[in-house]
C-alpha cells in the first residue's frame, strides 16, 4: 500500500518544473529539507509476519498522527491477540530444531545483520524523513538515529558468532562445559520516542543470540519499524525470524506478554505500565523479563565548571529530543555560589532554541508526539507554577497546530515539587540550588527512578565520589546522553532491569546450558 502524503506534492513537482535552479534557491531558501517535507511517501502500513504484509485478521486498522499538524498521516493495520497468536505461531515454526534458522552458521547471523545495516544505510535519508513526518523531531535528530541503528546492528553482528560458553574444572571425572543457548520466541515492546533506534536495539541482540522476534512498535509511531520490515526481508532473513504488529498496548502488547509460546519479554516504555508487564510476565508461566524504564535524572554542576559549557550540556541534556528521552537530565542541581548566573544564562539559552517545523534545518526542537503528551506537560508546568517555582522562562504551547511547547526553565525549584519528582517528557527544565557534594549525592538518590545522573566539574576525586555514591545505571561526568552500543544502559531501582548494549546486553538474549560428561576412570 503507498500512500502518497501531502496533496502539496503535486503542485510543487509543478513548480519544481517551471522554476530555473536559481529561482528555487529563492523560493525554497537554501533548505532543500523544505523541499523534501512535502515528498514523504508511506510504503508499509500493514502487519509483518513470514515475511509478508497483511491485514489485521479482523480488518480493524488505526490512525498514526503528524504530530507538527495534529492530522493523519495515514491508517495502520490494527494487531490484536489474533495477530499475535499468528505472528508467534511464525516465529516458533522459525525456530523449531532443523530450521533454516537454527541450521544457520552463526557467522552468516552476524553477515545478515550487516546486511541489515547496510540497507538501513541506503535508506537512511528515506527512514529519516518518515520518522520525522511520524514523530516530528527534527531531521537532523532523526538522520542521527538512522545511523544509531545502523551501527548497533553492525556492533552485534559482530558478536554473533563469539557468543560462547567454557569449559569447566568440575569436581570428580567430567568433561564440563556450558553452552549458551537462545530462548525462542522474544516478544518486544517499543516506545515511541525512538522509533527505529529502539526497534533495532530490540531486534540486534535477540537476532544475534539466534532468537526469534514478535515486536509490538507504539501505536505513535508504527512507520520506521514496518518500512525496516521490508528491509529485513530484503536482507534475506528467514520467514517468520521477525514479526511486527502494529497495535495498542493492552489488546496488542498485553497479548504477546501473556503468550505462552513467548520465552522472554522485553520492553521499554513507563515504569507505570513496566510493572504491569512484569507482573503478567510471571502470571501463567515465567519468562524471561528485561524492562528499561522511566527516569528523573539529576546533573550536578560543581562551582568549579566551565559555567558556559555546563549550561549547554545541561540544556541539550534535558532539551533534547523535545525532551522526550526516559534519562534525560530533568533535575539541574547547580552549587550555590553559581546558581544566579547559571539560572540566567540557562534561560537566555532556551530562549534562543528554536521551534517549529522538524523539516526546517535550522530547528532544533519539533512538536511533543501527541495531545495526550503534550496536555500532560502543560498541565506539569501550570503545576510548578501553583507550587512557587519560578518560570524564567517559557511554559506555553506555540502556534495552535501540532503539539509544539516552548523550552521551560524553573529556578527556585524545591525537591517534593510535582515538576522535581514526576517524569515530564517534555521540554522543562528545573534548576535546584545545593551546597554540599554530600547533600547532593542524597538529593539525587532521594526519587524511586535511578536510570542516568551526571556532573559536571573539573575535579575528578569529586566526580569518581558523586560516581560511587550515585544509584543510577549510567553516570556522565561532563558529558551527558553520550550513549553507544558498546556501553550497557539501563536503570536501577524503578528504572527497570537488564541492560541493552554491550556485552551485558546480549547475556539478556541467551541462557546457560550445563552439560556434564563422566570421563571413564583408565583401567576401570
Ligand atoms: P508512554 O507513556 O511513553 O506512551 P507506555 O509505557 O504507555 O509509554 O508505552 C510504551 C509501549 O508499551 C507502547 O508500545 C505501548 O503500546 C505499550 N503498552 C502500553 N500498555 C501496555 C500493556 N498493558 N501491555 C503491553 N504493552 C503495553
Amino acid at each position: 500500500m503507498r500512500i502518497k502524503v501531502c496533496s502539496f506534492t503535486k503542485n510543487f513537482l509543478f513548480h519544481q518544473q517551471q522554476l530555473q535552479s536559481n529561482s528555487i534557491k529563492r523560493f525554497f531558501g537554501t533548505n532543500p529539507l523544505l523541499r523534501m517535507a512535502t515528498q514523504v511517501e508511506v510504503k508499509f502500513t500493514q502487519i509483518f509476519i513470514n515475511n509478508e504484509f497483511v491485514d489485521s485478521v479482523n480488518g480493524k486498522k488505526f490512525p498514526t498522527i503528524n504530530p507538527s499538524t495534529g492530522e493523519q498521516i495515514c491508517l495502520v493495520a490494527e494487531g490484536d491477540s489474533a495477530d499475535i497468536n499468528k505472528a508467534v505461531a511464525a516465529a516458533k515454526e522459525a525456530f523449531k530444531l532443523g530450521s533454516e534458522w537454527r541450521t544457520m552458521d552463526a557467522s552468516a547471523r552476524g553477515k545478515l545483520l550487516n546486511k541489515l545495516a547496510d540497507l538501513i544505510e541506503r535508506d537512511a535519508d528515506y527512514l529519516a524523513k518518515l520518522e520525522t513526518l511520524d514523530n516530528g523531531k527534527p531531521y537532523k535528530l532523526s538522520l542521527g538515529d538512522v545511523n544509531g541503528a545502523a551501527a548497533h546492528l553492525r556492533y552485534h553482528a559482530g558478536w554473533a558468532d563469539k557468543v560462547q560458553g567454557k569449559t569447566v574444572p568440575m569436581d570428580g571425572d567430567h568433561f564440563s562445559f556450558t553452552r549458551v543457548e537462545p530462548f525462542g520466541v522474544c516478544g518486544q515492546i517499543i516506545p515511541w520516542n525512538f522509533p527505529l533506534e529502539m526497534f533495532v536495539w530490540k531486534i540486534a541482540p535477540a537476532l544475534c543470540c539466534g532468537n526469534t522476534v514478535v515486536l509490538k512498535p507504539a501505536e505513535q509511531t508504527p512507520l520506521t519499524a514496518l518500512y525496516a520490515c521490508s528491509l529485513i526481508k530484503e536482507a534475506g532473513f528467514p520467514a517468520g525470524v521477525v514479526n511486527v504488529v502494529p497495535g495498542y498496548g493492552p489488546t496488542a502488547g498485553a497479548p504477546l506478554v501473556t503468550h505462552p509460546d513467548v520465552a522472554k519479554i522485553a520492553f521499554t516504555g513507563s515504569t507505570e505500565v513496566g510493572k504491569i508487564i512484569l507482573q503478567s510476565a510471571g502470571k501463567d508461566s515465567i519468562k524471561k523479563v528485561s524492562l528499561e524504564l522511566g527516569g528523573k535524572s539529576p546533573l550536578v554542576v560543581m562551582n568549579d565548571a566551565d559555567i558556559d559549557l555546563a549550561v549547554n550540556i545541561a540544556h541539550e541534556a534535558c532539551m533534547f529530543n523535545q525532551g522526550q528521552c526516559c534519562c534525560a537530565a530533568t533535575r539541574t542541581f547547580v552549587q550555590e555560589s553559581i546558581y544566579d548566573e547559571f539560572v540566567q544564562k540557562s534561560r537566555e539559552l532556551a530562549l534562543k532554541r528554536t521551534v517549529g517545523d522538524p523539516f526546517n534545518d535550522s530547528t532544533a526542537q519539533g512538536p511533543q508526539i501527541d495531545d495526550d503528551q503534550f496536555k500532560k506537560i502543560l498541565s506539569l508546568i501550570e503545576d510548578g507554577e501553583k507550587e512557587g517555582a519560578k518560570l524564567e522562562c517559557g511554559g506555553k504551547a506555540v502556534g495552535n497546530k501540532g503539539y509544539f511547547i516552548q523550552p521551560t526553565v524553573f529556578s527556585n525549584v524545591k525537591d517534593n515539587m510535582k515538576i522535581a519528582v514526576e517524569e515530564i517528557f517534555g521540554p522543562v527544565q528545573q534548576i535546584l540550588k545545593f551546597k554540599t557534594l554530600d547533600e547532593v549525592i542524597e538529593r539525587s538518590n532521594d526519587t524511586t527512578y535511578g536510570l542516568a545522573a551526571g556532573i559536571i566539574t573539573k575535579d575528578m576525586d569529586t566526580a569518581l565520589m558523586y560516581t560511587q555514591g550515585v544509584r543510577a545505571g549510567t553516570v556522565w561526568v561532563n558529558t551527558f546522553l553520550s550513549l553507544g552500543p558498546q556501553m550497557p544502559f539501563g536503570g536501577y531501582k524503578m528504572s527497570g532491569v537488564g541492560r541493552e548494549g554491550g556485552e551485558d546486553g546480549i547475556k539478556e538474549y541467551y541462557q546457560v546450558k550445563s552439560v556434564v560428561v563422566k570421563i571413564p576412570k583408565k583401567n576401570a
